[in-house]
């Protein structure tokens, strides 16, 4: 049996839940408490995929890179970036200002990577009603992003399916 590795970077504003989610996904736990991430941190998590090509499993070791929160004043180090097969951009639903940094971060990842595959998490859907959430969903569609999802790192809503879909589509961009 194959395994193959590859690395993929959590992009986003500051605070908007990027390690939270690499912490649901990798250790299945969740945090209230703020810890903001210095530097680099990279998490290992081994997947399974099914269905690909013959009927065999394969597996996929996934390098996670949590990148440091980012403001105004402290940008993404693009060197950061270099040799990532996707990345999972997200926003915070409560805080509109990062959804519309969204697509300037798409931009600064596919300028390092422009092969790469991305998907948009709106995170912290627990703390929205559906009305609002789905209104905030409606985003227009980019080249390289195959889905926009709403995810919450509290709940574990749609957690593994934005890894696990990044993922099929870095093993079999088709
Ligand atoms: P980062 O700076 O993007 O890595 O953000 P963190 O993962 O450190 O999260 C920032 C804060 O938001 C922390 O207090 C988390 O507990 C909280 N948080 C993250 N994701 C969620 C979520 O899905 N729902 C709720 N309610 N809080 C969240
Ligand atoms: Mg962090």
């Amino acid at each position: 049996m194959s395994t193959i590795a590859k690395k993929i970077c959590l992009v986003g504003d500051f605070s908007v839940g990027k390690t939270s989610l690499i912490r649901r996904f990798v250790d299945r736990q969740f945090s209230d408490q703020y810890l903001s991430t210095v530097g680099v941190k990279i998490s290992k998590k081994l997947i399974e995929l099914e269905g690909i090509k013959d009927t065999e499993k394969l597996k996929m070791q996934l390098l996670i890179w949590d990148l440091e929160g980012h403001t105004k004043f402290k940008g993404i180090v693009p060197t950061h970036l270099q040799g990532a097969s996707g990345a999972i951009i997200v926003g915070d639903v409560t805080r509109l200002d990062t959804i519309a940094r969204l697509p300037e971060h798409l931009k600064t990842f596919l300028t390092i990577n422009p092969k790469g595959f991305v998907i948009f998490a709106l995170n912290k859907s627990d703390l929205i009603s559906e009305e609002k959430l789905a209104k905030i969903s409606q985003i227009e569609e980019f080249d390289r992003v195959i889905a926009t999802y709403s995810t919450s790192a509290k709940t574990g809503a749609f957690v593994d399916e934005i890894f696990e879909k990044l993922a099929s589509k870095i093993i079999q961009p088709e």
